[in-house]
């Protein structure tokens, strides 16, 4: 959500208070939660339009009692027994209600839902309207079942408890007030919706099972950077080097955090197999470099850093030596300068934000690739920026060796005599040689494997 929509939606929304990240994250020195205090969130809705739940037009949140884990023939709507829904405080807002509460988890599920799917409405500039709205109006939210899984699924997210390391439900732990989880969900969910499924059953879809689960990663780790504590936290402890390559050990305590893991990954192609997590980490961490890029892109426009020491941060150093004299200059740079790091790290999250709301809108599901997806994102920053951050989405797409696949017609070279243009075809009178006769070129192979992806090979 752009920073001028978050302003205007604190005088007009409704309130509540969610966890940027799970309680249980610790600070490393073991002295209590990572995030100890929940932080308001507003969401767009206006009081008067709430409904029980909570709920609203889109959503709402039915609180079952003994329930089981839907299934194939078990679906939604809930019909069965469920507790009274959550209801406001007399100023019609929910950020009254005790964290220790059932009603607080049941109320984080609503607002982190819908705080999630608010931040990618604003960035595709339109609603997103559900890949089940032939069937429901509404999703389904289901808090907490005594189950220790959690599962999205055709209208409706359902979510129980992690585990204990003897495989019992672990209560400590709700998914419903996990939000790296819930806008994971979530993103899938926008992916259905905007990119469609493949038609073909001759698809294999490995590149777009990768896809799906890259951009559950990408929607909840722009939704997290909604937090001013999280983006601070985040600031401070890597002092502004947002650099992922080998980059996890900076980010201190908050690698703990499952969806900062996956972004400050290193994975490139090679390294990857087929299974859709393992896959889309290149794509994660080539997206989210972009970001990162175009973050300090605007570093050095500020003067806040210097174009020779962004140069040094983005390519591999040579040494530890190395790491360390980066690490102290982005001490010296950042230190002071707090405020205006986080506006342009705000101003790149709602770069990326856009662009992939551009790309995913534009983006075939049919026979997709990972190249596609990058021609895409170049197709995207051009109607954005006029390509002016085409040459940081080439490099970073470059480092995670996301090309064409070699049998793809795009790097198939053309020649004239292949074409039928050499000088025999233009000038049939002149004398004959067999090596450019027309006729005794072989026409081109239909090389018909080219057109299926060479996984299906
Ligand atoms: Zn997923």
């Amino acid at each position: 959500m752009s920073i001028e929509l978050d302003l205007r939606l604190a005088g007009e929304g409704t309130r509540f208070r969610i966890f940027p990240q799970p309680r249980f994250l610790k600070k490393a020195d073991g002295s209590g939660p990572l995030f100890p205090e929940p932080e308001v969130v507003v969401v767009n809705v206006e009081p008067s339009a709430m409904r029980p739940g909570p709920g609203d037009d889109r959503m709402f949140v039915v609180d079952a009692v003994g329930k089981l884990p839907y299934k194939d023939f078990f679906r939604p709507p809930w019909r069965g027994q469920a507790r009274p829904p959550v209801r406001p405080g007399p100023d019609g807002h929910f950020d009254h209600l005790d964290p220790a509460t059932r009603d607080f988890s049941a109320a984080t599920m609503y607002a982190t839902v819908r705080r999630v799917l608010d931040i990618w409405e604003d960035y595709f500039g339109r609603t997103i309207q559900w890949h089940f709205e032939s069937d429901f109006d509404r999703l389904e939210l289901i808090p907490l079942i005594e189950w220790d899984n959690a599962q999205s699924g055709y209208g409706f997210l359902e979510f129980g408890f992690g585990r204990t390391p003897k495989k019992t439900i672990d209560h400590s732990r709700p998914y419903c007030e996990n939000f790296d989880v819930l806008a994971h969900e979530l993103g899938h969910s926008i992916i259905f919706a905007e990119v469609g499924v493949p038609a073909s059953p001759l698809d294999p879809a490995i590149d777009y099972g990768g896809m799906h689960e890259s951009a559950g990663d990408l929607v909840a780790i722009v939704a997290s950077l909604h937090f001013h504590s999280l983006v601070d936290y985040l600031l401070d402890s890597t002092r502004g080097n947002l650099l992922t390559i080998n980059g996890l050990d900076r980010v201190g305590e908050l690698s703990d955090s499952s969806e900062i893991r996956t972004v400050f990954n290193n994975q490139r192609m090679s390294e990857v197999g087929t299974e859709p997590h393992d896959r889309s980490l290149p794509l994660t961490g080539a997206i989210f470099d972009t970001m990162v890029e175009v973050f300090q892109q605007d570093l050095v426009a500020k003067k806040l850093i210097s174009e020779e020491l962004r140069e040094r941060s983005t390519h591999l150093p040579g040494s530890a030596i190395d790491l360390k004299e980066i690490e102290a200059e982005f001490t010296a740079a950042y230190t002071g300068n707090e405020a205006a790091f986080k506006e342009s790290l705000l101003v790149a999250r709602d770069y990326l934000g856009r662009l992939l709301a551009i790309t995913w809108s534009n983006l075939s599901p049919d026979f997709l690739t990972y190249h596609g997806i990058l021609r895409a994102l170049l197709r995207a920053d051009r109607e954005l920026t006029g390509g002016a951050n085409a040459a940081i989405i080439r490099s970073c797409f470059a480092w995670r060796e996301i090309a064409p696949v070699p049998t793809s017609l795009l790097v198939r070279n053309h020649t004239v005599a292949s074409c039928g243009l050499d000088a025999a075809a233009y000038h049939p009178a002149a004398p004959a040689d067999p090596a450019i006769d027309p006729q005794q070129i072989p026409a081109p192979r239909p090389e018909r494997g080219n057109f299926i992806s060479p996984r299906m090979i």
